[in-house]
């Protein structure tokens, strides 16, 4: 669930403090096409000339375990691969079904331990809860390690990868940092946790906070504002449909079909708004056709053969 899109009032004070995201705001907006072709040259300085597609899906509750099987079943026939990020108190009450799921490929990432989604019966739906940016630093240390725990002990497996749980609201340089610093003492080789600002500003991944920081992909109307399931199938911000995602991933994708085009599709799902969506599986086939289906781990390898990085 993670992103929320939030006000345009506050949104607006969020770029008045910072102004380099502010800039990067309206040059989105005002010429997009240059936007997306300065994206593509930061990936080709870094060696990346081809164009990769990862999807991953946070599974914040209990009934994202089901869509998840679900999901990974018939994404796995069409050729995608597929990462999952569930908390780690989730992953031990489901442990079969993500069991299974990693037995056949399945990519997992630690996503903290703590379950941060609560279902408020008086709206009837699904709320965030536990915001990193709201806990001591100690009390973010200790999710990750519980996090990283769980994983262990259900997968018999050492996680690679973190995301931040609601990770937009933790964006700041030294929230970044801290993460960083406690995944480098797990030997983690990245981070996938920021928004799609970093990777505009920065390339597909980049180091400044110490491991590889992978941000996540954006819209096309606003390329800087998450394309997430929750914004689009779920609570519906701003009248958004199921439509409104098809129809900004086709252009992302034709953004992408060109000849100079390089990078990553970094996009995200929770399982149980999307499992049962043919418009969902539909988008998921244009961006492979556009992009390789890798995941994480794969993505590192390819980092790791630039010449940045060897
Ligand atoms: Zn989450």
């Amino acid at each position: 669930m993670n992103f929320r899109g939030g006000k345009s009032l506050s949104k607006l004070k969020k770029f008045i403090n910072e102004p380099v995201m502010g800039y990067y705001f309206l040059k989105s907006r005002f010429n997009r096409q240059q936007f997306f072709k300065r994206y593509f040259d930061l990936n080709r300085k870094k060696g990346i000339n081809s164009k990769y597609f990862i999807l991953s899906f946070d599974c914040d509750t209990q009934d994202d375990a089901d869509a998840a099987v679900i999901l990974h079943s018939r994404l796995k026939s069409m050729g995608i691969k597929t990462v999952f990020a569930v908390p780690g108190e989730l992953l031990l009450k489901a442990r079969e079904k993500y069991k299974k799921i990693f037995a056949e490929g399945g990519e997992f990432i630690n996503h903290g331990y703590k379950a941060h989604t609560e279902f408020n019966q008086d709206a009837n739906k699904y709320e965030s809860t536990f915001f990193y940016d709201k806990i001591s630093k100690e009390a973010v240390r200790e999710d990750i390690l519980k996090g990283d725990q769980a994983i262990r002990e259900v997968l018999g497996s050492i996680p690679k990868g973190f995301r931040t749980p609601h990770f937009g609201t933790f964006q700041r340089r030294k929230d970044l940092m801290y993460l960083h610093g406690i995944l480098k003492e797990l030997n983690y080789s990245f981070s996938t946790s920021t928004v799609p600002y970093f990777g505009f500003r920065y390339g597909l991944a980049f180091k400044s906070f110490g491991l590889f920081e992978i941000p996540v992909s954006g819209m096309w109307s606003e390329p800087l504002r998450i394309l997430d399931s929750y914004s689009f199938y779920y609570v519906k911000f701003n009248n958004y449909s199921e439509d409104d995602y098809v129809r900004e991933a086709r252009q992302i994708v034709q953004m992408f079909s060109g000849s100079d085009a390089c990078g990553l599709l970094n996009y995200y799902a929770d399982p149980n708004h999307v499992h049962d969506k043919e418009s969902f599986y539909k988008t998921i086939a244009e961006f492979a056709k556009v992009g390789q289906s890798i995941n994480y781990e794969i993505l590192l390898d390819k980092l790791g053969q630039t010449k940045e990085n060897k």
